[in-house]
């Protein structure tokens, strides 16, 4: 009896990450469609736009899937990567989001060059990114942040959606952690916390619920200074000021 509970409940699991990858993949292809169908009437720059950030979305759910379960096929060489054009550029992935979400940009340091695997933290970005814009139920403001800090570099990415109760917290970056029914696949956290874990940054949550959350990583801006040490550091402070 037991073993059948639990071989239903395994089911029911495989079938609600399958849901979620399904819905996260089909909506932006399916966008895609339509804006395709859209560009052969007629000619417009913003469809473009449009139809590569729904392919990005795609992209990066099968990326975050890769991530958890075959690391070793997510190989990326290192280069020196522009951290404010990769904040900026990824961004402008949810222009289509900011008619009701209002985005304050904060970025000092604009020349800052770390040494990092650029898509693997464009994705990272991106799977931060659009958690804030998720938790935010209609209007509301996100605020990206960066700036250096010693041999490091700060982002942070404060939102004023849902936030995350303080039970929930410690499950945060565990695969297939989501609080979201049907559209979460509970892999981008999992993929953020890969991504800072091998770039040597630390991650700081802080949230409340109702009053929103923010995602502080600290990043060093050379690899090399730092090689052999640090663990991956996680800090979670459920109270937001
Ligand atoms: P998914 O977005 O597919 O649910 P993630 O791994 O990206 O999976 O996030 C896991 C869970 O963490 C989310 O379902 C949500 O409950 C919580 N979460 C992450 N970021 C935020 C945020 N900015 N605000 C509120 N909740 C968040
Ligand atoms: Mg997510």
């Amino acid at each position: 009896e037991l073993e059948k509970v639990q071989e239903l409940q395994r089911l029911s699991t495989i079938g609600q990450i399958s849901a979620g990858i399904a819905h996260e993949i089909r909506n932006p292809l399916t966008a895609v469609k339509g804006f395709l169908q859209l560009m052969q009437k007629e000619h417009d720059s913003r469809y473009w736009e449009i139809v590569n950030s729904e392919l990005e979305q795609a992209i990066s759910t099968v990326q975050n899937l890769l991530v958890v379960s075959k690391p070793e096929l997510n190989d990326e060489s290192w280069s020196n990567v522009n951290m404010c054009q990769l904040l900026e550029s990824t961004l402008s992935l949810f222009e289509n989001e900011m008619y009701r979400v209002k985005v304050e940009k904060r970025l000092y340091n604009t020349n800052s060059i770390i040494s990092g695997k650029r898509n693997q933290l464009k994705r990272a970005i991106f799977n931060l990114l659009k958690n804030a814009f998720e938790a935010i139920e209609g209007e509301g403001s996100i605020t990206l942040e960066h700036y250096k800090s010693g041999d490091e570099i700060c982002i942070h990415i404060r939102d004023s959606g849902k936030g995350i109760p303080s039970d929930k917290l410690k499950h945060l970056g565990t695969p297939f952690f989501s609080t979201k029914s049907d559209v979460g696949t509970g892999l981008g956290l999992s993929q953020v916390y890969a991504a800072f874990y091998e770039h040597k940054a630390t991650i700081s949550v802080k949230s409340k619920e109702n009053k929103g959350t923010e995602f502080i990583i600290r990043m060093p801006l050379s690899q090399r200074s730092i090689e052999g040490s640090k663990p991956m550091n996680l800090h979670i402070e459920p109270n937001m000021e």
